[in-house]
């Protein structure tokens, strides 16, 4: 049972075609446009990637694109569309309709639309994709796997926001958290290593940054709030700030909303307090060279990202594993070893010496460490293949 990974974003598609059973990646690639022209790059295992522009400059185009180019074009990658038993696609917002993956009928499309005031820059990018798909190989079923999905779990206490409840109960407005896909893969992957871990710190360290706390594999507190704006700091994205400070800023200082909403989630981050970079690679270039702010900018993130790690320790009472994950978390050592300073405290101490040389999936705490400390290397297209499968029965 082959099953087809679509991850529809607002710059690019990728996708790949995993064997269900064995969890084998047979092919992957993106259709990237966020750059013109837009390019399409398929990766075969075992055979050398290839390459080529395409006319394509948006969701649609590319998924079609995609779909074509799997059975047609001059080097078909599949023999038949039959080969495809189902495709899974990752969608941002399930709000708190969808606490589980589902099948797309016409009604979850609906849904999918309707979150899209919570979501509008993901969820209606990712129903294009899925009419696409639609469009392109009718009849072939589609599952939608949902990013906030796993979060579902939170205790009240942990999603409520301290405002008039009317807020919460008639506008839905609560900590809904998101990076469900990789969390669950992680949570997964941690126990796969570890045999048992019941108490888990995951931290998804990329463009994007948020920290779970998981127990006996259930998640029951996260970083990121109604948005993914909230939480730790991220490339572009601020965080979490006083809200105080957003109401001073718009009395005061001339902005708007929309200019509030361009500023935190595309100006602010490393970027902004660096004034170098949204990619940390840059940002710690540039403090190594000296440059005062890019300094800054790393000291913020992780002074923000002990504290949250000590707020997740504290829900879960203690700490079994502290995973890092993602493009941060999987590759510098720096923030690692500097997330990790002070966190003896909870029983987490960190071996420099493997954490310097550490290729995931690493397990980088000293030996006498009370916490293993991993390193995962995140695969959210595997959480998609596996909801798939269970939301259609393995019959492929
Ligand atoms: P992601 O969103 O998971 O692709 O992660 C993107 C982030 O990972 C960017 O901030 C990159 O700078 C960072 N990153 C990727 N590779 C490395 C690396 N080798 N060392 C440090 N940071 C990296």
């Amino acid at each position: 049972m082959n099953i087809l990974v679509l991850n529809t974003g607002s710059g690019s598609v990728k996708f790949s075609l995993v064997e269900a059973a064995t969890e084998q990646v047979r092919f992957d690639g993106l259709v990237d446009w966020s750059a013109r022209p837009a390019r399409f790059e398929v990766r075969p295992s075992g055979a050398a990637p290839v390459a080529a522009t395409v006319p394509v400059s948006g969701p649609h185009e590319a998924v079609t694109h995609v779909l074509q180019q799997l059975t047609g074009g001059p080097a078909p990658l599949l023999h038949d569309r039959a080969e495809v038993s189902a495709i899974g696609h990752r969608v941002v917002h399930g709000g708190l309709r969808y606490s589980h993956s589902v099948r797309v009928t016409a009604e979850v499309k609906a849904g999918i639309a309707a979150l899209a005031e919570m979501a509008p820059l993901h969820n209606p990018i990712n129903l294009e994709g899925i009419e696409a798909a639609e469009s392109a190989w009718p009849g072939v079923p589609q599952v939608a796997v949902f990013d906030t999905a796993f979060h579902a779990t939170l205790p009240e206490a942990a999603h409520t926001y301290a405002v008039p409840y009317h807020w919460t109960a008639d506008w839905q407005l609560r900590r809904y958290g998101f990076h469900g896909l990789s969390h669950a893969y992680c949570a997964g992957r941690a126990g796969q290593l570890l045999g048992s871990a019941p108490r888990l710190v995951i931290c998804h360290l990329g463009q994007g940054c948020s920290l779970s706390a998981v127990r006996d594999g259930v998640c029951v507190d996260t970083s990121m709030g109604f948005t993914p704006l909230d939480g730790l700091m991220m490339g572009s994205r601020s965080g979490s700030v006083d809200p105080g400070l957003l109401i001073h800023v718009l009395r005061h200082k001339g902005l708007t909303a929309d200019d509030l909403d361009r500023v935190l989630n595309r100006e602010s981050g490393l970027l902004g307090v660096s004034g170098v970079s949204n990619d940390l690679r840059q940002v710690t270039a540039a403090a190594r060279a000296g440059v005062e702010r890019a300094r800054l900018a790393v000291d913020v993130f992780t002074h923000r990202l002990r504290q949250t790690i000590g707020a997740m320790a504290v829900t879960l009472g203690g700490v079994d594993a502290l995973v890092f994950t993602a493009g941060i978390g999987e590759n510098s050592g720096l923030i690692r070893a500097e997330g990790c300073r002070g966190l003896e405290c909870l029983g987490i101490e960190l071996d420099p010496g493997k954490n310097d040389s550490c290729r995931p999936d690493a397990d980088i705490a000293l030996a006498g460490s009370r916490a293993r400390i991993l390193v995962i290397a995140t695969r959210e297209d595997l959480t998609i293949v596996r909801e798939t499968v269970r939301v259609l029965g393995d019959k492929g």
